[in-house]
């Protein structure tokens, strides 16, 4: 079902009106972490001010470590889904596991799938029947052909509308959190019809190289970015402040990116 061989058009997800996957740039912009109804708020305002049209924000975190900070849970939810209403914004949030698909898919627009999860394949079922579209990452040491065998469960339980994420692979360079494959882009699109989302915040860690990848990742062929920012990253309640924008950096790389693109 994700193989372009027996579905040549390319997949447009349309979401109240933001269309995914078509010729227009779709931009997800929000911090790593909900943290409170203000913070939320706040960022919420910038995101639209900057011409984005999806907030994300996680609600329950995926950390390496058990004793770092999980995320506020479903509190979150219903911060986030304030803040989108309030501004005009879809929402992404990401779900952990089968129990929370459906409160999660009760407040959020578009499920996210992390890189830790993508073979968790009872999520995955589960989420082939939540009616929401989803967006999956790519795990951070899976092979394309793994990557669309994970996409294959979500539209094998009738779920049509799922995104590939691009976040950045684990390699021998430990200067950048992660390496973000660009090469992914043009694959997944020349193998799938499903939309191609990259993630450069993830994809590399640093703040620096969130611009310059973004930019690249849009002359690549992505149908959109998933880009964290805060209004206080040095402050922000997970580690990924260091990757996060700063407003000011999130508006001028949206205006710098409709010179390549067009936004929704
Ligand atoms: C995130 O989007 O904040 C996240 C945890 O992403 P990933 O699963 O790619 O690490
Ligand atoms: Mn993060």
């Amino acid at each position: 079902l994700a193989s372009r061989d027996f579905h040549p058009e390319n997949t447009v997800i349309d979401i109240k009106g933001v269309k995914i996957g078509g010729e227009e740039l779709v931009i997800m912009g929000g911090p790593c972490a909900v943290e409170s109804p203000k913070q939320i708020d706040e960022i919420a305002a910038l995101v639209k001010a900057a011409g984005g049209q999806v907030l994300r924000g996680g609600a329950f975190k995926p950390r390496t470590g058990p004793y770092s900070f999980q995320g506020v849970g479903v509190e979150g939810l219903i911060m986030m889904a304030e803040a989108g209403q309030k501004h005009g914004l879809l929402t992404i949030t990401e779900v952990m596991t089968p129990e929370y698909v459906d409160i999660c898919a009760e407040y959020a627009d578009i499920l996210q799938v992390g890189t830790r999860n993508m073979q968790n394949f009872d999520l995955l079922r589960k989420l082939g029947t939540c009616g929401k579209p989803v967006l999956l990452k790519r795990g951070f040491s899976a092979t394309y052909d793994e990557l669309l065998n994970a996409a294959e469960y979500i539209l094998a339980g009738g779920n049509p509308n799922v995104m590939l994420c691009e976040r950045g692979i684990r390699t021998f360079e430990s200067y950048t959190r992660n390496t973000l494959d660009l090469s992914a882009i043009p694959v997944l699109q020349q193998l799938s019809h499903l939309p191609v989302i990259s993630d450069p915040s993830h994809g590399t860690g640093r703040r620096e190289l969130v611009e310059p990848m973004s930019k690249a990742s849009v002359a690549a062929g992505a149908n959109g970015l998933i880009i964290e920012m805060h209004t206080d990253p040095d402050n922000s309640m997970t580690g990924d402040g260091v990757q996060s924008l700063f407003p000011d950096q999130f508006a001028a790389l949206l205006k710098d990116l409709e010179k390549l693109a067009p936004l929704v």
